[in-house]
């Protein structure tokens, strides 16, 4: 993903992260319903397992997928993040199946077993929806999910050269990587020099809003758009 651009992929490979992230939002769905679709019928027919095993195997799994998980849960991105929450269904998964045989290995409770994968399973699939949203809107090409379009045109109205905009776009390419393209109707002539200045001044405060990479169109006061009401 942070191969650089080449001529055929301008942006670089910045959405590589976000095809991974799908597929694994797909896989978590697959594991999830499956996992349901035991524990189910377990519920009506319960059956007692080997505690003492599990027990062990509860321990193992729950150090080594706890270590995981907490070296990836300090990364941002949106697979980083789907991975990490594949790796908290694993140490959700062993805590439970931890807790479910200790009450198991006092009382004679087989049903807390089906009962806990299927809560596991609904928490799970309820993340995994939640990522999906987010992929969506980013292949959907809507705007970025923490840019405020209005924020966007106040501080550009905050500028005495601005004297409107219209054609403003703004899309993400892989949740972070941010694109915006506007035109921006000059409130009077400008020399090159200062459309330069202007340009590089609203550019930096975009960059202050987290879109990193803009293309602004200057545009005369009485000059005629045709791209003005596009789409
Ligand atoms: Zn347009
Ligand atoms: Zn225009």
């Amino acid at each position: 993903a942070k191969k650089p651009r080449t001529k055929e992929y301008t942006y670089g490979f910045k959405r590589f992260s976000l095809l991974g992230a799908i597929v694994n939002s797909i896989v978590l769905l697959v594991g999830s319903v499956v996992i349901l679709a035991h524990a189910l019928p377990r519920l009506f027919n319960p059956q007692q397992p080997n505690v003492e095993g599990m027990l062990l195997l509860a321990v193992l799994g729950l150090i080594m997928n706890g270590l995981a998980f907490f070296r990836l849960s300090k990364g941002s991105s949106l697979n980083e993040r789907v991975v990490a929450l594949h790796l908290l269904e694993d140490v959700l998964g062993w805590l439970a199946v931890l807790i479910g045989a200790g009450i198991m290995y006092f009382v004679e409770a087989p049903v807390i077993d089906p009962i806990l994968s299927i809560a596991i399973s609904l928490f799970i699939l309820f993340n995994v929806f939640r990522n999906m949203r987010e992929s969506l809107r980013i292949i959907l090409q809507g705007s970025p999910a923490k840019l405020d379009i209005e924020e966007v045109k106040k501080v550009l109205f905050e500028m005495e050269e601005v004297d409107s905009v219209h054609d403003l776009h703004t899309w993400s390419v892989d949740g972070e990587y941010n694109v915006l393209t506007i035109h921006v109707v000059l409130s009077k002539e400008l020399t090159m020099e200062d459309q330069q200045k202007l340009k590089n001044r609203i550019r930096t405060s975009l960059l202050l809003l987290d879109v990193h990479h803009s293309t602004i169109e200057f545009e005369l006061p009485d000059e005629e758009c045709v791209m003005e009401g596009c789409c």
